[in-house]
């Protein structure tokens, strides 16, 4: 007796579950930085590529009695579930960071906290997006928040940019033109604050204008902030968030002034918006790590954080101006960069004619790593290129322009 599953033409046969994908699984994709990631950990690779923060500067072995201590003293809450909207402790030393960045209002019952503010990322699409709907950011724009995105079905569209960040009179335009169009955007996306990759800040004068044309065109801001406390001179910009406090979502993390591996962030929403955000964020992780949680309390209680971040704006600033000062010295004519006043990145543009991207391998070769303009846009910059320099040494910094060079120097003669 021949059994059903042994029929040739049975269409269990022919099944695989990769059929079942929704059509939203369509968008998600590997993310080309994440691809540079693995490359650069080859040997003898100097990577300029990677946004990560120089976690050699923490105080590691006082990192560890806290851990230790959070374990003896409050184990048995540090290893429970806790509340969705994260620990009443850890929101109000939340509410006293955004102080330091200039937010003086904020309520730690309108914070949620979540893990890293990549999930918010996540939550703030799932709450406000439906498919069809248009998501305007800056271009270029931060590669996981477009990954984020795409996932919803939504348009993702670029808004424009120059030296100082937003242009208020291209997004009025923008806006019009779609909403003419019949489109409905629901979100601006903006670092206006040493954005990613660009490293280019929102100038203080338009910061009013478009928090007015937003609202005015009925539109909610998702202000991104990780970089904001990272101002090599000076006090941090103040953010949108700062001005608006009704028609924008500000959202933190500590994984550019902390440690991105304990994977917490936050989202300080406006009171009306709170209860759906929140309940979103948990129905994903139900809560975020209550250990992690506890840990950052006790950083920020037992700590000099802001002393840990005024070394790390010291060391930072260091190392982007002897960034600057190899470009300056190694490349070729006809290459262009920004000179940002904070974070981790300097952004470079070379003649149109060149992609990047083949330049990757070339790079490898030479033994230097970056990440191809390509990534982080929604329209074109295949002419342009990352270099992040918060994680190398100034020494590594100099060698990995040197290398770089060359490379970049042939493709603009070809
Ligand atoms: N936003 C921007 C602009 C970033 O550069 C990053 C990390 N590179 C994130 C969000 C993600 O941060 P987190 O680790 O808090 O998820």
């Amino acid at each position: 007796m021949t059994s059903i599953m042994q029929q040739p033409d049975s269409p269990r046969e022919t099944y695989s579950p990769t059929e079942l994908f929704s059509k939203r699984a369509a968008n998600i994709k590997q993310s080309a930085v994440r691809d540079v990631f693995e490359i650069s950990m080859q040997p003898g690779l100097i990577s300029l590529a990677g946004g990560n923060p120089y976690l050699q500067s923490l105080p590691l072995a006082e990192l560890g009695q806290s851990a230790a201590q959070v374990i003896a003293e409050q184990g048995l809450e540090a290893l429970q579930y806790g509340g969705g909207q994260g620990t009443r402790e850890l929101r109000e030393q939340i509410c006293q960071v955004m102080a330091a960045e200039g937010i003086t209002d904020a309520d730690p019952d309108n914070v949620v906290i979540t893990a890293g503010s990549q999930s918010a990322q996540d939550v703030a699409a799932k709450v406000f997006c439906d498919p069809g709907d248009v998501v305007l950011v800056e271009d270029p724009t931060y590669v996981g928040a477009l990954n984020a995105f795409e996932v919803y079905q939504v348009e993702v569209l670029p808004a424009v940019v120059d030296g100082e960040g937003l242009v208020p009179e291209a997004l009025r335009q923008r806006l019009a033109e779609l909403r003419e169009a019949g489109k409905k955007v629901k979100l601006l996306y903006t670092i206006p604050t040493f954005n990613n990759p660009s490293g280019v800040t929102l100038a203080e004068t338009r910061r009013q204008q478009i928090i007015d044309i937003c609202r005015e065109e009925h539109v909610l801001i998702l202000e991104d902030n990780p970089y904001g406390l990272l101002k090599f001179d000076g006090h941090p910009e103040a953010p949108l968030r700062a001005r608006d406090a009704e028609n924008v979502i500000y959202l933190g993390s500590f994984s550019k002034i902390f440690a991105p591996g304990l994977r917490i962030g936050w989202a300080l929403v406006p009171a009306e918006l709170k209860q759906r955000f929140y309940l979103a964020s948990e129905a994903v992780t139900l809560c975020p790590p209550s250990f992690n949680q506890m840990l950052i309390s006790a950083y920020l209680r037992d700590y000099d954080w802001m002393g840990q971040i005024r070394r790390y704006r010291e060391l930072y600033s260091e190392r982007c101006e002897t960034m600057i000062e190899a470009l300056e010295e190694h490349m070729p004519a006809g290459v262009e960069w920004t000179r940002p006043a904070g974070g981790f990145f300097v952004w470079l543009t070379l003649p149109e004619h060149v992609d990047t991207y083949p330049l990757l391998q070339e790079g490898i070769a030479a033994g230097v790593v970056f990440v191809p303009g390509a990534a982080f846009t929604t329209a074109s910059h295949s002419n342009s290129l990352r270099l992040a320099f918060s994680a190398v040494s100034s020494e590594n910094i100099r060698e990995g322009v040197k290398r770089l060079a060359p490379v970049l120097a042939k493709a603009i003669a070809a």
